[in-house]
């Protein structure tokens, strides 16, 4: 069994669409038969992806610091609720609970996950897939100053290279090998 970490916003007030995406990607962890690793929230699209993965016969696990609970409301449902002192530890866990890493769209929080998830991959400390699923180009202001990063020498090409982009919920569960 594969588990999948899924990073995604935590934000009530985005587009419906968004909502949809993070249903077909938790559709798609039970559907697979893989283990949905996040950060616990039964929020937006986190809640969306955690409760179609259940839908579909998913074991979720959810890592939330105590600090959140009041803010992102713990998903009481999660086969696994791990409720840890810091954000360090629930990124801490939520790294070594998984096999494959996949970012959805999402705010300052989602995107500092998958940086740091990325970055190390970069430069060589874990050998786990990382991918960006981005159905609508969603992230591409942001890559596109990260790639002009790399024209300008300040990011190496093979930093770029590592992390996998994908535009379907399909090609990115087949790219990260899931
Ligand atoms: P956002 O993308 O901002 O909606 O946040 C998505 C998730 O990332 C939420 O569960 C946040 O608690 C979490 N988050 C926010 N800041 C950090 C951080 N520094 N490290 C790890 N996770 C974070």
């Amino acid at each position: 069994m594969t588990a999948l970490c899924v990073y995604c916003s935590s934000a009530d007030a985005i587009d419906p669409a968004y909502l949809a995406l993070a249903r077909e990607v938790g559709t798609r962890v039970a559907a697979g038969g893989h283990t949905l690793v996040s950060g616990g929230s039964r929020l937006s699209m986190m809640g969306e992806v955690a409760r179609a993965a259940r839908a579909g016969g998913a074991h979720t696990v959810g890592v939330m610091p105590t600090r959140l609970m009041p803010r992102e409301i713990a998903d009481d449902d999660a086969d696994e609720l791990v409720i840890v002192d810091s954000m360090r530890e629930r990124k801490r866990l939520m790294e070594s609970r998984a096999d494959a890493f996949l970012a959805l769209p999402g705010g300052i929080g989602t995107l500092e996950e998958l940086m740091e998830m990325w970055t190390s991959r970069s430069l060589g400390m874990h050998a786990k897939p990382v991918a960006v699923l981005d159905p609508d180009g969603f992230y591409e202001p942001f890559f596109g100053w990260v790639r002009s990063l790399c024209e300008r020498g300040f990011v190496r090409t093979a930093a770029l290279d590592v992390l996998i982009w994908a535009s379907s919920v399909d090609e990115a569960f087949t790219r990260l090998g899931l």
